[in-house]
This record gives structure tokens, C-alpha cells and sequence, in this order.
């Protein structure tokens, strides 16, 4: 079985969806077809969500108007006959009604998270009534009935494919199964989510639970790309990446996945693919536990990182000192991203400050403490890199003019992460393109 994803922007236009119904009949075989909500949605959502917990539901019915007008057009023109189009109102009008019952009643958390949960069901329930116009063989396959979370916000692999397994069983006259990308319960059976961009975690989450053939992960670029195409002129889709690698580049700023996406898949060696919906021809980026050693393959660049520096004559020839560094971090849960030390200093990077105040205080009684805000980290990629010759000196030479505030390498075989001022991304990105990809 195929797991097919399709992004917002996939899904975004009434021809596109009409689009991704034609692909998905074409693929041969019984596929699970994981939606996003159309492209803009789950902004808008956040929008009327935080208006409301603001106490402005005038701000927030303006909102929901807009939003609201966005899907009588859409209906309008993705469905053909006038029985489907009002179907198509029916389904408007009912989530419309949702939203401002939502807002008329005691907002809090709770509501704030159904609201959120509404765009995936909207634009999955508006695809399958398209395929029911066009009397493909579909069924709806409701997230909420099998996809969960713990109370630490992670997803329970072993439930999901529990439940999962006797559902499609019961579906199987379908050749097509939709689901909601996103959405989950958690631990107290209420409607939660796998945070922003969480529909390729939930393909991912479905093609481990099933052991699929494939996930197919399909966007509005045709791959991964050797580098941000946001920042630097030229980049160059890489038709191959490593698990190992994918999950570097993910995490560390590639917005084509979310972080989390080839954990699952890994997990179950499942292959994940890449694909363009603008350019379905394209190759787009195979992600699989092959792949060639000892060549660059990528940077990514992830911002908003803060460098902590912990100066101390207390650690020269002292052990356990790294240990109560660590917990200092692990007491105020906030994950390190990076480290690098000297036998009298460390150096630690997080991405999340929230707790910056409170880590300082902890870690003065360590020493001297400096922080740095506004840090960039720039992962260069590839499989086996301590293969390949020189692949330290590349890196420097091109860098010769920029000042760099952390290395790491030999943590994995697969990276080696600098830290910069975000005030030297571009540059560092475009010199790595030139000096590491001749681009
Ligand atoms: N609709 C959600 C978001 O915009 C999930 C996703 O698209 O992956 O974050
Ligand atoms: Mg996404």
C-alpha cells in the first residue's frame, strides 16, 4: 500500500485538487491519501483563534467571513453538477457554523485546538465528495479514530497500527482512503495536533503503523534542494538523500518536511519520496536507508538560535561537570541543539529561550556565563562524510572571510554544523553553494 501526501498549496485550488484526484487514480494500488488543509487555512485559523483568546470576536468574525467566502468560491468551482454543489454548501455552511458557535462560546485551549483541527476536515471531506462526483471509488478514513498522542505530545506508533489495521480491513472494497494530515487525540481523548506542518508526520506515522510500500510526500517543489532556494540564487534538487541525512536537513531548517517526518519511516525502513505536484514528471528526492558515502549533498540553515557559554576553572580536570551543565537544560526542558568545549568552557545552543532566564541564573553558579542571541545554525550534509578527503579544508576555504562562532563535526557521520550571526546566513550560504556545489 502507497501513503500519498499532499501539502496545502497541493490542495490550495479547486483545478489542483481536481489534479491530485487524477494522480492518485493513476498510481496503481490501494493508497491512503493524507490532506493538508487548503493552503492559507490553518493560518486564517490561528488568526480567528487568537483573536478570540484575546477577547475580540468582532476581530475574529471578520476573519471567519473572509475565510468563509474563500470556500463558497472554491465549491463553486470544484464541483460540477448542482447536486454536488450543494453539497458543497451543506459542507461550508456546517463548518461555518462551527466556527462561530466556537466563538461564541467559553474559548479556551481546548476550543482553540477543534478550531485548528476544522481545516484538514474541511478540505478532506470536500476532496472525497469530488471523487464521489466523479464516482471514484473512495472512502473517508477519519484521523481522529486512530491517530494519538501521549501525554508527552508523542505519537503512540503502537496504538496507531493497532487501531489502524481493522479499519482499513473494514474499507476494503476502497482503493482510495483519505485521511487528515495533523490531527490527533491526546492522552485525554480530546482533538489535538502534530503541530504546524504536521501532515507529513502523519503520512509518515501511517506508512510505519501499515509498513507501507512508500510515503509519498508531495509539495510545490520538486524536492529536496541542495540548498535554500530562499536565500541563494541557484539550488539543485537532490534525487537521493539517506534517512540519516534527510532527518539532518529536516531538522535543521530544509521547510520542505517537518522535523519529525523520517523518524517513523526510518523506523520501519519505509521509503520516502519527494514529489512535485506543479511538476509531476520531475524526479523530486528519494529518501532510503541507501546512498552514496563521502559527498556534500546539502545545507540547511536553521535561525533563532541562542549560544550559552559556560566559562569555568571549576571544569579543568573535573568530571561531572558536563553532567550538571546538562541538567541545568533538562530541568527547564529545553533541548540542546548543538555543543562544543574546551577543557575550561562549553558552548551550548538551544532553539527554544523561553527559559533562558532561569538557565542563566542555574548556570552562574558554574561560572561565567555569555549568551548569544540571533545565532544562525548551518548544517552541511552528506552520507560518510569523514570519507571524503578534505572535507574540512572545503568548507573553510570557502568560509575564509566569514567569522564563525561554533564548529561540530564527528558527532555524526552525516553533518557538520557551524554556528553564525544571522547577519552572516546569505553569505555563508551562498559561499558553501559556490565552494562545496560549484554553484
Ligand atoms: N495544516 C497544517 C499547517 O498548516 C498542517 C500541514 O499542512 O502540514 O501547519
Ligand atoms: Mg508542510
Amino acid at each position: 500500500m502507497l501513503v500519498v501526501k499532499f501539502g496545502g498549496t497541493s490542495v490550495g485550488k479547486p483545478e489542483r485538487m481536481k489534479k491530485i484526484a487524477n494522480l492518485v487514480t493513476d498510481m496503481p494500488g490501494r493508497k491512503i491519501v493524507v490532506l493538508s488543509a487548503l493552503s492559507g487555512t490553518t493560518n486564517a485559523l490561528v488568526k480567528i483563534g487568537e483573536a478570540l483568546s484575546a477577547g475580540q470576536p468582532m476581530a475574529a468574525e471578520t476573519e471567519i467571513a473572509i475565510l468563509e467566502k474563500h470556500y463558497l468560491a472554491f465549491v463553486k468551482e470544484l464541483y460540477e453538477s448542482s447536486s454536488y454543489q450543494a453539497i458543497g454548501e451543506e459542507i461550508v455552511s456546517r463548518y461555518f457554523s462551527l466556527f462561530r458557535l466556537l466563538a461564541a462560546g467559553k474559548f479556551d485551549d481546548r476550543s482553540y485546538r477543534e478550531l485548528l483541527a476544522q481545516g484538514e476536515l474541511i478540505s478532506t471531506e470536500l476532496f472525497y465528495h469530488h471523487c464521489q462526483e466523479r464516482k471514484i471509488n473512495a472512502r473517508l478514513l477519519p484521523a481522529l479514530h486512530f491517530m494519538s498522542i501521549d501525554e508527552n505530545q508523542e505519537p503512540e506508533l503502537g496504538k496507531i497500527s493497532e487501531r489502524l489495521k481493522p479499519i482499513l480491513e473494514t474499507m476494503s472494497s476502497a482503493n482510495l482512503l483519505i485521511t487528515q494530515g495533523y490531527i490527533c487525540r491526546n492522552h485525554r481523548n480530546e482533538i489535538d495536533n502534530l503541530k504546524r506542518g504536521g501532515s507529513d508526520y502523519t503520512a509518515s506515522l501511517i506508512g510505519a503503523a501499515i509498513r507501507a510500500e512508500e510515503i509519498q510526500i508531495w509539495t510545490d517543489i520538486d524536492g529536496m534542494h541542495n540548498n535554500d532556494p530562499r536565500v541563494v540564487k541557484k539550488t539543485i534538487p537532490i534525487a537521493e538523500l539517506t534517512f540519516d541525512e534527510a532527518s539532518e536537513l529536516a531538522y535543521f531548517g530544509a521547510k520542505i518536511l517537518h522535523p519529525s517526518t523520517i523518524v517513523p519511516a526510518q523506523k520501519y525502513n519505509v521509503p520516502v519520496r519527494l514529489k512535485n505536484t506543479m511538476d509531476e514528471k520531475a524526479f523530486g528526492t528519494l529518501i532510503s536507508e541507501k546512498g552514496t558515502s563521502g559527498q556534500f549533498k546539502a545545507i540547511a540553515a536553521k535561525d533563532g538560535i541562542t549560544a550559552v557559554n559556560i566559562k569555568s576553572s571549576r571544569m579543568l580536570l573535573a568530571y561531572g561537570f558536563l553532567r550538571r551543565v546538562f541538567e541545568v537544560f533538562e530541568k527547564h526542558k529545553t533541548s540542546i541543539d548543538m555543543i562544543s568545549t574546551s577543557e575550561v568552557a562549553v558552548s551550548i545552543t538551544i532553539d527554544d529561550s523561553q527559559q533562558l532566564d532561569s538557565i542563566v541564573s542555574d548556570l552562574k553558579t558554574f561560572g561565567n556565563i555569555e549568551v548569544d542571541k540571533n545565532q544562525t545554525i548551518i548544517c552541511i550534509v552528506g552520507n560518510r562524510l569523514e570519507e571524503k578527503e578534505g572535507v574540512l579544508k572545503d568548507v573553510f576555504q570557502s568560509l575564509a572571510q566569514v567569522p564563525i562562532r561554533m564548529v561540530s563535526y564527528g558527532g555524526s557521520r552525516n553533518n557538520i554544523s557551524l554556528l553564525v550571526d544571522t547577519s552572516q546566513k546569505e553569505k555563508v550560504l551562498t559561499l558553501l553553494n559556490e565552494g562545496l556545489f560549484g554553484l
